[in-house]
């Protein structure tokens, strides 16, 4: 379990970490530097601090109520006045108005429907730049992950870029299946998060270049930046594993599809220890 001092020292591992993977892409993948997002849900104030400190400065979170709360943190407010939010949880569109009291939010990740997409729309209400937006994909075609299908992807695409102007469209995301042996072979939810943005791009004329790809977490950030992840999503590995047993999520939050599989990734990171 990191301690906040250790913050610093397992972020800098996972950076150089992040370094070395980019290096052994793919020459043909487009060769964006891979953002990391500090996923710090279920983690105190102080931690965040902690890695703000050593300059991190995205941070991801996957509870509507926590992650404005620790925005709205005054501590976060005038210490962290750079900070860039990502949401990275299953959004319910009766949720979009309080998701957006977020300060400083930067990219919600899991637009997964037009009605999402519309409703940040319509509630965006800074003038001056625009709400990035990632479309997720259930790749592994779970029922326990939210997502579009590969599908409907496209559609859904089309749709933010074309009748929602207060939207940016940013990339894909996906989850994936935790349990991919790499032994096997690349992880292939990764492989057709690929193959997605090839077809929206090509369908949409969109430059390959201008699509980010957010996939990889604690377990797998290494291959997914291999293969042409621009987006890794790391919680466990710079603040230490999750426990449950404090965080109480809202009653209306606690069927959904998000906690399941927070809940599974816990499960997993028991398991494999
Ligand atoms: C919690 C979470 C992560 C981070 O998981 P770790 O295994 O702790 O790195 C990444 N993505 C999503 C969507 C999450 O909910």
């Amino acid at each position: 379990m990191a301690t906040e001092n250790e913050v610093g020292k397992a972020l800098r591992s996972v950076l150089s970490r992040i370094e070395v993977s980019s290096t052994k892409r793919s020459t043909d993948l487009p060769n964006l530097i891979p953002r990391l997002v500090a996923v710090s849900k279920t983690k105190p104030v102080s931690m965040i601090q902690e890695a703000y400190q050593h300059s991190q400065r995205y941070f991801g979170e996957n509870y509507v109520q926590e992650l404005v709360e620790k925005s709205q943190n005054v501590e976060i407010e005038s210490n962290c006045p750079d900070i860039k939010w990502h949401y990275i949880g299953h959004l319910q569109s009766n949720k979009v108005k309080k998701l957006l009291e977020t300060r400083n939010l930067f990219m919600v990740e899991t637009v997964d429907s037009e009605k999402l997409a519309r409703e940040l729309n319509k509630n965006w209400k800074e003038e001056s730049k625009k709400l990035k937006v990632m479309i997720q994909i259930n790749t592994s075609e779970e029922d326990s992950k939210s997502g579009v299908t590969n599908e409907n992807c496209i559609n859904l695409v089309e749709f933010v870029t074309k009748q929602c102007p207060n939207l940016e469209f940013a990339g894909l995301m996906t989850i994936g299946s935790f349990n991919h042996d790499l032994s096997q072979g690349p992880n292939p939810d990764f492989q057709k998060l690929l193959k997605c943005r090839a077809e929206v791009c090509e369908k949409l004329s969109i430059p390959i270049d201008s699509v980010e790809l957010s996939m990889g977490m604690s377990g797998d950030f290494e291959h997914a930046i291999e293969v042409g992840s621009t987006n890794v999503r790391v919680g466990s590995t710079i603040f230490g594993a999750r426990t449950y047993s404090n965080v109480k999520p809202k009653s209306d939050e606690k069927s959904s599809k998000d906690e399941g599989v927070d809940k599974k990734m816990a499960d997993k990171k028991v398991s494999d220890t």
